[in-house]
């Protein structure tokens, strides 16, 4: 995980300062306890540590000192590595002294981020008691444990993604991998064969991971691969299936888990409980959020892996760019939190079944074909905020007055919503689901919240006037109080004949009356003198101290009151929170689907047939992401035509950079956005479902693997080779590139052999290569066949036309395209002779005609310049020296452009 450092030494530098260490590798908190020596004596305070330290031995602990959280010992230099803040130390008793870091309160959630990011797990321990009034020993306790997958402040989480909480359990043979996020109360479980494991992990990409040693084991989680997750290993005393079972039983108030799918997957129940006590453990027990468990079967989806997402750019650029064009967002017009996180968890799980993607894309066609209808419900949709996250809140009693204020924007729209769907569009059915009007909730919100209520509560403006009977009265008391401190002022003003007299207040001494330095001498002798200023003095008068004693009394009371009505509006809310979360999640179907169809409309693309057919058929197919980086208009289509019975491995061949690797990705990404329901960038297609989709392109080391550029490829093709089925589709690109060419030649036909005769395999394959010696297979192979890219020659000069053609290219024309690199000149040149040298054997030779004449731009204008300065010289009336010199400056010239 990454460990970012923040400020340097910062505010915290109390004590002895040290510099901050560097930043660790890997980040662990360590579970070495300190034990004083026995028979020493040690303070009340580190006594304190020591015995929350005992009860969070993994964590990182930060105690509320003051206007600190410090934290002490192992966590102090944790603290200060990850941070890059100063380690200091602190007296620990009978002389000792203890290693101490810490950060003000008021950044504690900054730099939480920072600390969550680093994958650790922080213990907050807080002050229970008022230091003002404590003797001795202030009161602490630990009130919450903050960690990757558990976090639930809005600003550590991204609106974009859900934020998972992950558990593998594994016997070996079979595993059972639980997930949840708990701001938005997705809680999902499963069970499926080992091998998948990684895979499912790598493609859920959850913050936090916790694992039984099997599964630890089998995964690798030393690699690169899980670099961005939280990994822990799960206490395995919560292993029995028994126990577990009974725990999920308990929370959920059921005497039988089989509502929820999993009651016989052992391994499924094990991880669930596993999730659930890890999020309890963090929340200390309340998780009221978590009403419903999901079991999920993975062989409902078609199978990604990570390596197909990434290839096919489904969430990133190939370029690495953060904003660079991605599947996802040339799909991505969600209005709302929700819709963004549907389309993204669709984009990993492609349907299977053809009528599950035809009935998403009959909702898809609705708001297609009916502009007016798409603008008016995604403009309502513009107005819900993230109501999933809002709610939760609430349950958890966590939100504020703002956040009541959203959720009520967000539940009044539904009405309008209900009334904007087009006709097709049926809310309840098995696609959308339920659209709730949740009409109690939202007249509760609108009687007890005003419209722009406070960010706090406490603070007089969280609940609206008129709401609550006795916090109106201290509300009007509190104004009565105020008037006649106004009274009061214009009083002392006339009996002191002070024009200037003013009433003020600060925290430190309370209602005061000012009175400037030329004015002083006419203050009567009842004001009690409290504070000399620069250019005033400020006293006090028994009318003004009972007026500011009412007045503290009326704000504490209404502080109290606001608070008191804040919890029950919240917990009435929260009575309607399972329907309002139903509610969240059908406008997230609905805003993805309306999201999809706004990217139909707007780039031209057309409703596909899915069925259960073998077939993949399409014509004037375009690759999204490619056309949306070229522009409109220059995306030259291709068609394509694959099927299990006679089409069902092609070779491409055609020169580099001529849109082989495009072409064979293009028919994966919108076979990937067929099955998700999506419209697709074609003039027709037909797409019979795939179950799985391979990829295999690209050069790529895995060093930190200790996996070279050759066996990763090699890896990853024995991946497919063992795995894919008949309703499969391969994209080879390049196999056998990454060794001697004998050797990739010989591993390139014989994978395409294996895929073509192997009864198991038969999987749709494109394979995109450059040797051309593998044309031959389509002679012998009955289901093989040739494409090739065309290309124009016109003057020596190749001319891509991005058209797959049938048949087989003989040609790479490997040093044109060095050429129009910008290869130095010299390079391209001796490249030719060797190249002639190479196929010297073979009938024709690659070199463009009349080659040695033609020289790359930027050189051939060097060497007219050359020439027409040799040209220039008059030779007749040069002395021998000048002759000389004159031919040293242009031999140089010469070599410079050589180089
Ligand atoms: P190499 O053999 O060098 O890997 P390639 O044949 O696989 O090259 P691609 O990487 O697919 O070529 O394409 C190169 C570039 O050509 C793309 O980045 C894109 O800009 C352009 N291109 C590819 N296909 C098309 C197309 N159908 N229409 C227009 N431009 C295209």
């Amino acid at each position: 995980m990454s460990t970012t450092s923040k400020s340097s030494k910062s505010s915290t530098a109390r004590g002895e300062s040290v510099a901050p260490e560097s930043a660790p590798g890997k980040t662990e908190v360590k579970a070495k306890k300190k034990k004083p020596a026995a028979g020493k004596k040690i303070s009340p305070g580190r006594r304190q540590f020591l015995e929350f330290k005992a009860k969070y031995p993994d964590s990182l602990l930060l105690i509320r000192m003051g206007d600190f959280y410090e934290a002490f010992d192992d966590d102090a230099h944790t603290l200060s590595k990850v941070l890059g803040i100063a380690l200091t130390s602190r007296e620990s008793g009978a002389g000792g002294k203890a290693p101490l870091a810490g950060i003000p309160h008021h950044a504690l959630d900054n730099h939480l981020g920072t600390l969550v990011a680093a994958g650790l797990k922080i213990a907050i321990a807080e002050q229970t008691s008022d230091p003002a009034k404590s003797r001795g020993l202030v009161e602490r306790a630990v009130v919450r444990v903050v960690t990757p997958g558990t976090v639930i402040e809005p600003a550590l989480l991204d609106q974009s993604t859900n934020n998972y909480l992950a558990a593998a359990v594994s016997d070996g043979e079979r595993a059972g991998l639980a997930y949840v996020d708990i701001s938005t109360s997705a809680f999902v479980t499963g069970e499926f064969p080992v091998a998948d494991l990684k895979d499912e992990l790598l493609r859920l990409s959850p913050a936090e991971l916790i694992a039984d040693q099997v599964s630890l084991d089998l995964l690798d989680v030393d690699s690169g691969q899980f670099q961005s997750m939280a990994v822990r290993p799960l206490d395995e005393t919560r292993l029995d299936t028994e126990l577990s079972g009974a725990r999920l039983m308990e929370h959920f108030k059921v005497k039988t888990l089989e509502a929820f799918g999993c009651e016989n997957m052992p391994l499924a129940i094990v991880a669930a409980s596993s999730v659930l006590d890890f999020v309890a453990d963090t929340q200390f027990g309340a998780i009221p959020q978590l009403t419903s468990l999901r079991t999920e079967s993975t062989n409902s989806y078609m199978k990604l892996d990570q390596k197909a997402l990434r290839d096919l750019e489904v969430f990133t650029s190939s370029i690495g760019k953060a904003n660079a064009p991605t599947l996802f967002r040339t799909l991505n017009f969600s209005k709302t939190a929700m819709g963004t996180r549907s389309l993204r968890a669709w984009l990993t799980r492609p349907l299977l079944d053809p009528d599950d993607v035809q009935r998403r894309q009959e909702i898809v066609a609705a708001f297609c074909d009916d502009q007016s209808i798409r603008s008016r419900v995604q403009s309502l949709l513009g107005q819900v905020s993230d109501l999933e996250r809002l709610t939760n809140r609430v349950r958890t009693n966590t939100a504020t007055p703002r956040d009541l204020a959203s959720l009520r924007t967000g539940l009044r729209v539904i009405p309008e919503l209900l009334l904007a769907l087009p006709e097709k569009v049926v809310p309840g059915g098995a696609v959308i689901g339920k659209l709730h009007p949740s009409t109690e909730a939202v007249e509760l919100l609108n009687a007890a919240i005003p419209d722009e209520p406070s960010i706090t509560v406490g603070d007089g403006s969280a609940i609206r006037d008129g709401f609550n009977h006795e916090l109106d009265e201290v509300r009007s008391i509190s104004g009565d109080v105020r008037s006649s401190l106004a009274a009061l002022e214009a009083d002392h003003r006339d009996s002191t004949g002070i024009k200037s007299l003013k009433i003020g207040y600060n925290r430190v001494f309370g209602y005061y009356l000012e009175v400037s330095k030329t004015n002083v001498h006419l203050v009567p002798e009842s004001f009690e003198r409290r504070q000399t200023l620069v250019n005033g003095e400020r006293f006090i008068t028994p009318q003004l101290k009972e007026l500011e004693s009412k007045i503290l009394t009326a704000r504490d009371r209404i502080s109290e009151l606001e608070r008191d009505i804040f919890r029950r509006v919240c917990a009435e809310v929260a009575v309607h929170g399972e329907r309002i979360m139903e509610t969240a999640s059908a406008l997230g179907t609905l805003d993805a689907l309306v999201s999809m169809s706004q990217a139909a409309a707007e780039h031209g693309w057309v409703r596909p047939l899915v069925d259960g057919d073998t077939a993949l058929e399409i014509e004037g197919g375009r690759h999204p992401v490619v056309e949306s980086s070229l522009g409109p208009g220059r995306f030259v289509p291709n068609d394509l035509d694959l099927s299990n019975s006679e089409r069902q491995v092609m070779i491409i061949t055609g020169p580099n950079m001529s849109g082989k690797s495009t072409y064979i990705r293009q028919a994966a990404v919108l076979v990937l956005m067929a099955q998700v329901g999506s419209y697709i960038p074609a003039s027709k297609a037909r797409i019979g479902v795939v179950d799985r989709i391979f990829t295999r392109a690209g050069l790529s080391d895995d060093i930190s693997g200790g996996q070279s550029t050759f066996m990763v490829e090699m890896v990853e093709t024995a991946s497919i080779l063992n795995q894919a089925t008949s309703r499969s589709l391969a994209v080879l690109d390049e196999i056998g590139r990454g060794t001697s060419t004998y050797d990739g030649l010989a591993i390139a036909r014989s994978v395409a052999e294996h895929i073509h005769n192997s009864p198991k395999l038969g999987c749709k394959t494109l394979f995109a290569t450059h040797y051309h010696e593998m044309t031959e297979l389509a002679d012998q192979l009955p289901r093989a066949h040739n494409l090739r890219v065309a290309v124009a020659e016109e003057a020596g000069d190749v001319v891509f036309l991005h058209q797959i053609v049938p048949g087989g290219a003989d040609r790479s024309y490997g040093v044109h395209v060095a050429r129009l690199a910008g290869m130095p000149g010299a390079v391209v040149s001796r490249a030719w002779d060797l190249l002639d040298e190479l196929e010297s054997g073979s009938k024709s030779s690659s070199k463009p005609a009349g080659y040695q004449l033609q020289m790359p731009f930027g050189d051939e204008q060097a060497s007219n310049e050359t020439l027409d300065e040799l040209k220039d010289l008059d030779i007749a009336n040069m002395s021998p020296i000048e002759a000389i010199n004159a031919l040293f400056k242009l031999q140089e010239q010469a070599k410079r452009t050589d180089d």
